[in-house]
């Protein structure tokens, strides 16, 4: 993936160019250079298009048990080579090992679930004699791939949610250019290096890197590309959506994810739990939980748990260390965004439990009550350690709480009463509930997406997969 110079290449059709124009890549923890950052132009997208859209067409022909072969081994280098590529995660994010390595494990599930599906591309027949005309006729539908998929992925879980990207397309027969962010190019590199080691054809898997508010827009509006598939931020989200024209879109955005835990709740037992859901990779996965509703007998109890929990915790220390439990965040902006947010609270009167303690890149773990319902940091995604608790008198003033928020993705519903249970399902606004888990679970087959601004479609291998095809309707008249 580098050079002689220490560049790092864009990879195109099997092929590594190194452009002249590059830009540093550091390491997140240490500050020491990864290498430097070759930028793709307009040439290089054409190029990336050409070749995805030529290979794609042989893909799409491989019989199914072959392409499932294919990801299937995949799967198997990805997790022969867990250790490195775990590293990589380290570098080039700061993510704690002991999470690097678990994201390479569900990687590895999602090529696996990826292989599955594509040997399920199945239609459905439809009754044609259901309706008055459709006698004699039959009728039934086809999954066909959509062609070249634009992936674009954000840096929190750079070997995952590109797998996300690259399963379900290579499962339905397309051909993917990745986009990842800036800050994980390496990540995606290493996957389409592992890619052509295992035999998929050259061209099926490209990977661009350049600034998004430089290619992105060359990128997402290309005539060859098909369908954009897109994970990160709202503000990008949208603007993709805005000039994407009638190319399917899938928006995979933020949260400020809730969980309500009412009066049932043993909070001894599952504070430990919520301590990781808020500030696991100092909150910077898009289910973090940000806000907590917990009734008000048991919220003082709740605060000094959290308290305790967190001062255990080992705070900006080397992620390469197994004891690290929080390092540094991803960059500079993050944390002063972080920090504004805490001000503005304490400026209109929310209590700081703990935390609100910053050294270089690192944030300590920042639990707060007493917020007032209009701030950032209730309303706006933090993508940081922080956890905001309300205290709630009866159940349906939690569900509002937790509802007044213009994100949905998935809310946590911790209770024994069967009745505040079937009031919450039928209730909150969300793309999943969880009941009696905190929203931060996911696993990798599950339909996963938000509503509001959350975002529009469905991952989780399967559902992918479906939104990455046209399913086209066949009628004979025999
Ligand atoms: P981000 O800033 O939105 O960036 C995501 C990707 O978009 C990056 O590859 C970025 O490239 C690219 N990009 C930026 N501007 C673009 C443009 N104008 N056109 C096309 N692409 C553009 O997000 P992030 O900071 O990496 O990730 C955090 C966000 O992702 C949070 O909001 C989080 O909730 C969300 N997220 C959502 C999910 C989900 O499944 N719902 C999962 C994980 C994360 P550059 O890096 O080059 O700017």
């Amino acid at each position: 993936m580098k050079n002689e110079q220490g560049i790092i290449g864009l990879f195109i059709d099997g092929n590594y160019f190194f452009t002249e124009q590059t830009v540093e890549h550091r390491n997140v923890y240490h500050q020491t250079l990864l290498g430097h950052l070759s930028q793709a132009d307009a040439t290089h997208l054409n190029l990336a298009v050409e070749a995805a859209s030529n290979a794609q067409k042989q893909w799409a022909m491989l019989p199914a048990y072959r392409r499932s072969e294919l990801l299937f081994a995949l799967a198997e280098e990805l997790q022969r080579n867990t250790e490195e590529a775990a590293m990589l995660i380290v570098a080039e994010t700061a993510k704690p090992i002991t999470l690097a390595r678990a994201e390479i494990m569900r990687a590895v599930t999602t090529y696996r679930l990826s292989a599955e599906e594509a040997t399920r591309l199945q239609g459905e027949t439809l009754v044609m004699d259901a309706v008055r005309g459709g006698e004699g006729k039959s009728a039934f539908t086809v999954l066909e791939p959509v062609g070249v998929i634009a992936a674009i992925t954000p840096f929190n879980f750079p070997f995952n949610l590109v797998a996300h990207k690259i399963g379900p397309a290579l499962a339905a027969g397309n051909a993917v250019i990745i986009k990842p962010s800036s800050q994980t190019p390496c990540c995606a590199l290493w996957i389409a290096e592992a890619a052509k080691r295992v035999g998929i054809q050259d061209g099926v898997i490209n990977v661009i890197i350049g600034s998004g508010g430089i290619i992105g827009d060359a990128l997402v509006t290309h005539k060859g590309i098909q369908m954009i598939s897109f994970t990160g931020s709202f503000d990008v989200g949208l603007h993709i959506r805005s000039i994407a024209g009638l190319r399917k879109t899938l928006l995979e955005l933020g949260s400020n994810s809730a969980v309500i835990l009412d009066q049932s709740t043993d909070i001894n037992l599952i504070a430990p739990k919520l301590a990781s859901g808020a500030c696991a990779f100092s909150g910077q996965v898009c289910i973090s939980i940000q806000r907590i509703a917990v009734h008000e007998s048991q919220h003082d109890q709740l605060c000094s748990l959290l308290k305790t929990i967190f001062s255990g915790w080992i705070v900006g220390t080397d992620p390469a260390e197994s004891n690290t439990s929080m390092s540094k965040m991803i960059n500079s902006s993050a944390l002063i965004k972080a920090k504004n947010a805490v001000q503005q609270a304490k400026n209109a009167g929310a209590t700081v439990i703990c935390g609100d303690d910053y050294h270089e890149m690192s944030m300590w773990p920042t639990v707060l009550t007493d917020c007032p319902s209009h701030l950032d940091i209730v309303q706006q995604e933090m993508f940081a350690p922080i956890v905001v608790i309300q205290k709630y008198r009866d159940i349906q003033e939690a569900i509002d709480w937790v509802n007044d928020s213009r994100y949905g993705l998935n809310t946590g519903f911790y209770s024994n009463n069967l009745k505040h249970v079937w009031h919450a399902i039928r209730t909150i606004k969300s793309g999943a509930l969880l009941i009696n888990e905190i929203p931060t679970y996911r696993a990798d087959h599950m339909p996963y997406g938000g509503v509001k601004d959350s975002g529009t479609g469905k991952e989780g291998v399967a559902y992918a997969v479906r939104e990455m095809c046209h399913e086209k309707l066949i009628v004979i008249q025999p």
